[in-house]
């Protein structure tokens, strides 16, 4: 940030966009957790768009709408976001770093690019939630989480005003993240969700991060789908899950360990699975 020259609280969303317009070298700031933290950053404008009345959690219509400038604190003590998935996004929340970071880290500023070892990203996706964005022209456009992080985030100048999450509680839903202490950086993020009915799993989301790009493992999904619960064939599914992920690198851990931590975390939710529906 040595370079930043203006630092600019726009009065409403069309005057942020046009701050950002008008300036080559402009970013967003919210939080302001990674952008102080970057160290190769040439930006010269911030446009602060934490006084823009984003921050509105709201229930409603099977949904819960969260404001991209919500912060985690925010979130994790809000009602509304306890009945997200069976308190599935609270968890996740829970988990993100400290308590000072939490009070400063948005909603927004979480899923905005792909900062592999953050925390939302995955239970967005097995949520199926929906990323509400803004152009640099005002327009605005929904888009599904799995579009929006296989599209590697947000595009330059594109606004993030809110995500929907679906409430979504007939599902079963899990969320882990393995990490040596809570603000050190995660070696594994791993989100579950399962449709159950008559005893067969009949629908499935599986989303990890940090051992790659947050992304579903639409191949061990299909295994899933039509399983008996009482009967999963785990060992088979760990084949199909070992084959789905292409584990990057991390100079502290080897990707031998992390895939058997996969394996272990994976094990263990479906046997949550098996012990809540039974
Ligand atoms: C020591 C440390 C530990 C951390 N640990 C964790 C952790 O365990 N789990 C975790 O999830 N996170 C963790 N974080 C936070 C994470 O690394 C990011 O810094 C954070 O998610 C960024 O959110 P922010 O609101 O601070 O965004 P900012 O730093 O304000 O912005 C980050 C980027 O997003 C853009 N942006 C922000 N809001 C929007 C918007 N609404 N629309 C479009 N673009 C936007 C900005 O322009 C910028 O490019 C940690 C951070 C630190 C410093």
């Amino acid at each position: 940030m040595k370079n930043v020259t203006e630092y600019l609280y726009p009065s409403d969303l069309s005057q942020a966009l046009i701050l950002y317009a008008e300036h080559e070298e402009s970013a967003y700031i919210a939080g302001g957790t990674h952008l102080a933290a970057e160290s190769r950053n040439n930006t010269k404008r911030l446009i602060d768009i934490t006084r823009l009345g984003l921050n509105e959690i709201i229930d409603g219509n099977g949904e819960v709408q969260v404001g991209a400038t919500a912060t985690i604190t925010e979130m994790y003590s809000s009602p509304e976001i306890s009945k997200v998935g069976n308190g599935v996004l609270k968890k996740a929340c829970q988990l993100i770093a400290d308590t000072p970071l939490r009070n400063a880290i948005t909603l927004g500023g979480n899923i905005s690019r792909l900062y592999t070892w953050v925390g939302l990203p995955v239970v967005l996706l097995t949520l199926d939630a929906e990323v509400e964005i803004m152009n640099l022209h005002g327009e605005r456009k929904r888009v599904p989480a799995a579009d929006h992080f296989a599209n590697g985030g947000v595009k330059d100048g594109d606004l993030i005003l809110k995500v929907r999450f679906p409430v979504r509680n007939a599902w079963f839903h899990s969320y882990e993240k393995f990490s040596l202490t809570t603000a050190d950086y995660t070696w594994l993020t791993i989100a579950f969700a399962a449709e159950v009915k008559d005893g067969k799993i009949t629908d499935a989301r599986l989303a990890v991060s940090r051992i790659t790009k947050a992304t579903r493992l639409k191949a061990v999904e299909n295994a899933l789908i039509g399983q008996e619960i009482a009967n999963i064939d785990v060992e088979s599914l760990l084949t199909v899950l070992e084959s789905s992920v292409d584990i990057v690198k991390d100079f502290r851990v080897s990707k031998e360990y992390r895939r058997q931590l996969l394996g272990v975390l994976f094990k263990r939710m479906i046997q949550k699975l098996q012990e809540e529906t039974k």
